[in-house]
């Protein structure tokens, strides 16, 4: 794997989107060396693997992300000191980070917008409500919404969920609501960030792409 040419590959096509490097897939030797080349922004989506990450690398000035789904009695330890979730779809979660910080998380909510009923996030048709009803946490900042669409070949399926996204941020912003600004969008995965990106993505989660072998 070479990581320093993986990456001068697919930044030049990112924009001023911020890459999010899901590193799901390595060790922390592959993060220090995602920070020595200037990826600092590094996305984790299990508790545990995140904990350990960071406990061996807190010497690095990394930006954490949390991409995966967070049950509430996972977040101990992990809402506590990550500096942004991308994944707030519960009440249940959001109770759980008002109790544990000490300032506000920067927060996504996650939106189910793959057209598949199983899986994670808010409904579209439930989300005005549910950004609204966060009002009441003051230990959460609505900064955008963040949705995967369905792992599919059907492009214009893609596109359409991520267009989907992007209308919904616009209706949330239109609500001026103080603790949702909701300027950002994050969305976009190894295989359909370019779709992503012609649809406004301004967070990017790539990893595969990263970290593949040489062909
Ligand atoms: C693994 C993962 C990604 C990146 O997926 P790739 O297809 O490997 O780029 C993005 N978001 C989440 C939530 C992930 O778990």
């Amino acid at each position: 794997m070479d990581l320093a040419k993986n990456l001068a590959r697919v930044r030049p096509l990112l924009g001023n989107a911020t890459l999010v490097a899901a590193t799901k897939y390595v060790g922390t030797d592959e993060i220090a060396q995602l920070a020595a080349l200037g990826v600092l922004d590094i996305g984790e989506n299990k508790a545990d693997a995140y904990l350990e990450k960071r406990a061996a690398l807190q010497n690095l000035p990394i930006r954490w992300h949390f991409i995966g789904h967070l049950q509430s009695n996972k977040a101990k330890g992990v809402v506590e000191t990550i500096d942004v979730l991308h994944s707030l779809d519960s009440l249940k979660l959001a109770a759980e980070i008002q109790k544990r910080r000490a300032v506000p998380l920067a927060c996504f909510v996650e939106v189910n917008i793959s057209g598949e009923p199983a899986k994670n996030g808010v409904e579209p048709e439930a989300l005005a409500d549910f950004v609204r009803e966060l009002a009441k946490y003051d230990k959460i900042q609505v900064i955008g919404l963040m949705g995967m669409a369905a792992d599919t070949p059907d492009e214009p399926r893609i596109e359409a969920s991520f267009r989907l996204l992007a209308r919904l941020r616009e209706q949330i912003q239109r609500e001026r609501l103080p603790h949702a600004p909701c300027e950002f969008l994050s969305m976009g995965m190894s295989g359909d960030f370019k779709i992503a990106l012609r649809c406004g993505a301004t967070h990017v989660r790539l990893g595969s792409i990263l970290f593949r072998n040489e062909a």
